[in-house]
């Protein structure tokens, strides 16, 4: 065989090779889900498996999985070890809801029950905390009843109190204004106390006058699904936060985008959209969103 045609063959067969090997094409990096409730328990039939398959198909790096009960602690922290991703260990406002709507009387012993067990299992895993264990929470306020915010209220000043001596960020559920507004006062009536503290207000949507009074912090906010039914004001809004306080989540699988089932492949869909609002190249956006989880978090990506 001439040279030039064993040249040609040998161009061909190495693009061959280099296309087989490439990852996806808008895709230079990893990507991060930091935010998903990505355990088998929350799944039927086999669509854990399915979504953990096409998050690894699509060049998925990590999950933090986010931890809601003290009876699924334990759960997030061995899928973490498990498929090396990360988790968090908090009580979820809406634990709080459940168990004083089950029964208002032996609420207020089951719930400090609840909150000694996460002390015991983070005692228990002092190893773990900052290596698999990145983040307290999700933690904060979920009700409109005036008797339950009180009681969520102080649950997130209890686990604040944990974030700040293990000197983890916190991961804070507000998703109305006014209950967003009762984290805020918190802090800022506070101040010195929380000077260090470290926070995530994800399902982000807040208005702009509380991001300037959460930025006194070291306050981050992160978008998820819910973010494709909005457009306009989320431009505005990271202007002011500033891209690098800016985070991607799915909260799957309880926030589904419109899908049927929703898993952590699902962040492209935030990148992509944050992509089309912000006018951001999709694979710059991603290696800023990777940059900011990783600062917070202390984490490899
Ligand atoms: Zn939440
Ligand atoms: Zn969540």
């Amino acid at each position: 065989m001439c040279q030039s045609c064993l040249g040609f063959i040998t161009f061909l067969s190495q693009n061959f090779v280099l296309t087989n090997t490439q990852k996806p094409a808008e895709f230079k990096r990893a990507i991060i889900d930091t935010h998903s409730h990505f355990l088998a328990e929350y799944y039927k039939d086999n669509h854990y498996q399915q979504q953990l398959d096409r998050f690894n198909a699509e060049n998925g790096s990590k999950v933090i999985i986010i931890a809601s009960t003290a009876e699924n602690l334990q759960a997030a922290l061995d899928s973490a070890i498990q498929n090396n991703f990360y988790c968090t260990a908090g009580i979820h406002p809406k634990r709080l809801q459940e168990l004083f709507e089950a029964d208002p009387v032996s609420f207020y012993q089951k719930i400090d029950d609840e909150f000694a067990q996460l002390q015991k299992f983070l005692k228990d895993n002092v190893h773990q905390i900052k290596k698999r264990i990145v983040a307290i929470g999700e933690l904060g306020i979920s009700s409109d009843d005036e008797q339950v915010m009180r009681l969520q209220l102080k649950l997130v000043q209890k686990q604040f109190d944990l974030a700040l001596k293990l000197d983890l960020p916190v991961i804070v559920h507000a998703h109305k204004k006014h209950q967003l507004q009762l984290i805020n006062d918190l802090l800022m009536e506070s101040q010195t106390h929380y000077k260090n503290i470290k926070l995530v207000i994800h399902g982000f949507s807040a208005e702009v006058k509380q991001l300037e009074e959460l930025q006194t912090f070291n306050c981050y906010f992160s978008c998820n699904l819910i973010l494709l039914k909005q457009s306009g004001n989320f431009k505005k809004a990271v202007k002011r936060i500033g891209i690098d306080k800016v985070l991607v989540e799915t909260d799957s699988p309880f926030v589904t985008g419109g899908a049927e089932v929703s898993g952590p492949a699902d962040v492209l869909k935030v990148l992509r959209k944050l992509s089309e609002e912000l006018e951001m190249g999709l694979d710059q956006l991603n290696e800023t969103m990777n940059n900011n989880a990783m600062k917070l978090f202390q984490i490899e990506v």
